[in-house]
């Protein structure tokens, strides 16, 4: 059997204010936090945004160590086999009518633009890159491996 309470009309009108009152001190804190942010959070986020930057900047400065690296490798390599002396490179033309040499030792990659014949050749098979001399007068792009 459900209880009941009995109150004056005062007593209840006083509970509701009651109640009011503390719903809308809630609401007011609430309102401060979201209006102003609560500061926990605001420090969560500032800390993050400094790691977030410090990271981006450890990442551009481990891409720039990569290059560097690559670039070193390429400059320092001589496309060759120590054993015998051959060229390690490859490479095959490509869609846009260009060849791209590659050296298998320091992934420099040379393009080149083929005559006419030497394409048809190419794309016959024909005609290998396999073992090809790297053109000495274009500058290797340099694949970061
Ligand atoms: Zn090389």
């Amino acid at each position: 059997m459900a209880e009941t309470v009995t109150m004056t009309m005062e007593q209840f009108q006083a509970l509701i204010a009651q109640m009011n009152q503390s719903a809308v001190e809630g609401f007011k804190e609430a309102a401060k936090i979201i209006v102003r942010g609560d500061p926990e959070e605001a420090e969560k986020k500032e800390a993050l945004k400094i790691r977030k930057k410090e990271s981006r900047e450890q990442l551009l400065m481990r891409i720039a160590e990569a290059d560097a690296a690559a670039m070193a490798r390429v400059k320092s390599c001589t496309h060759t086999r120590p054993e015998d002396g051959k060229y390690t490179t490859g490479g095959q033309p490509n869609n846009d009518g260009k060849v791209r040499i590659l050296c298998q030792r320091c992934l420099a990659v040379w393009t080149i633009t083929p005559s006419p014949e030497n394409l048809r050749a190419l794309l016959a098979g024909d005609l290998s890159l396999q073992g090809i001399k790297p053109p000495e007068n274009i500058e290797p792009q340099v694949v970061v491996a």
